[in-house]
């Protein structure tokens, strides 16, 4: 029962989206035509140029929000987006200046409920923010994360490909450049900054037309509560769709038609076993885990947007299902809930899973290059094959001959 009425939900959300596929309850999506110009674009992915993207970034320790190390992060960032042809690349400028007390960590929930909602279940492992530079037993790396972080000026850096048809609509593809810990924030958020990095370098491509723009956005403080993308939202969300110069058809902010954000996409390795232990292996039946938040503004139209993820996975990811979750919470994209349509991917569940403890490098020293295999690597692989599925089709991409 419960899979029939989700099969006539899918199929009447979907519609029109996907006429190629879901058209019927039970029936399988349909392969993409062998000419499907979005399928082109997903198979211009790549683990290794993904994974090195990845490595990339890990040359800046953990990334710490008010470094230097965040800064020449957010400079190397740039330059791969501008040698991608992704330009003009700009910056958005505010300013953090938290009260002392304030700090970065963010937990678990309380009792049996996670954050965002949801209920803790089954086994539970130990979460929380390292803050101990001895915790790291790389002497080089524990050195690159020495500095700590100072108030006051803070930037993050965006880049556009503007839409042929309709460059005054656009969806932001987001991921957090920022992280902490003491180690190399590899997965938190390494591999989400790389899937954004990588599909500005797939839609940047010469040949590549879409109706629509998309912005890819790589966020800084995320990891103190999301104020990169809430010092985007004031500056920008009354320039919506407005052309400008008059009569020029640019328009500097598009009208928002909806953000996802990718953060930690590499590790599923399923719930911790009683004595403590974790599977060293990814489970074969990992999975990429879209986000609404059910208690938002938006939850119909972002729930909307999670199933037409969910379909582009089945028709584009090459090893991972996904699965769609109605708890988002801890994102850039909960800045967004109320306004226009949000999700997230992940690698697990936020509330529920993560915050049981599921990824025990999470925040850790141990969050380094090293510790994941190319099966990890894969599943954030698939994400970023699911995501430029979906916004490749929702955008009309096309390629020209
Ligand atoms: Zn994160």
């Amino acid at each position: 029962m419960r899979s029939r009425v989700f099969a006539a939900v899918l199929c009447c959300l979907v519609a029109g989206f996907f006429p190629a596929s879901a058209q019927s309850p039970g029936a399988q999506p349909a392969p993409p035509p062998a000419d499907d110009p979005v399928k082109t674009l997903v198979e211009r992915l790549d683990l290794n140029k993904y994974k090195a993207t990845v490595k990339g970034l890990t040359q800046f320790g953990d990334r710490r929000q008010g470094t230097d190390r965040n800064r020449a992060a957010i400079d190397w960032i740039e330059a791969q987006l501008k040698s991608y042809g992704c330009t003009p690349a700009e910056r958005i400028k505010y300013e953090y200046n938290p009260a002392p007390s304030q700090t970065g960590g963010r937990g678990r929930g309380r009792g049996t409920t996670a954050q965002g909602g949801g209920r803790l279940r089954g086994v539970r492992g130990r979460t929380g923010v390292n803050n101990d530079p001895n915790a790291q037993p790389d002497l080089k790396l524990r050195e690159l994360n020495m500095q700590p972080m100072t108030p006051g000026p803070r930037e993050f850096v965006f880049c556009t490909k503007v839409g042929t048809g309709h460059p005054e609509e656009m969806y932001i593809a987001g991921a957090h450049m920022d992280g902490h810990g003491w180690g190399e924030a590899a997965n938190d958020d390494g591999s989400g900054t790389a899937l954004v990095m990588e599909l500005a370098r797939v839609f940047s491509g010469p040949d590549v037309r879409t109706d629509r723009t998309i912005r890819f956005a790589l966020w800084n403080n995320e990891e103190t509560g999301s104020q990169g993308a809430r010092a985007y939202i004031a500056q920008r969300q009354a320039l919506q769709g407005k052309e400008d110069p008059a009569g020029s058809g640019k328009y500097p902010e598009p009208k928002w038609l909806g953000m996802i954000q990718h953060d930690i996409m590499l590790f599923d390795h399923g719930m911790p076993r009683e004595d403590g232990t974790m599977s060293k292996e990814q489970r074969p039946e990992a999975d990429v885990n879209v986000e609404f938040q059910v208690n938002s503004k938006m939850a119909a139209e972002s729930q909307k947007l999670a199933w037409i993820f969910l379909v582009a996975n089945e028709k584009y990811a090459s090893d991972y299902p996904a699965s769609v979750g109605s708890h988002m919470t801890n994102t850039d994209s909960g800045p967004f809930q109320d306004i226009i349509p949000a999700i997230s991917l992940r690698e697990n569940e936020r509330g529920t899973q993560i915050g049981s403890g599921w990824d025990p490098q999470w925040h850790q020293p141990t969050d380094v290059f090293t510790t994941y295999s190319d099966k990890d690597f894969r599943l954030g692989l698939n994400a970023a094959q699911t995501t430029l599925g979906a916004i490749g089709t929702l955008t009309g991409a096309t390629i020209t001959k």
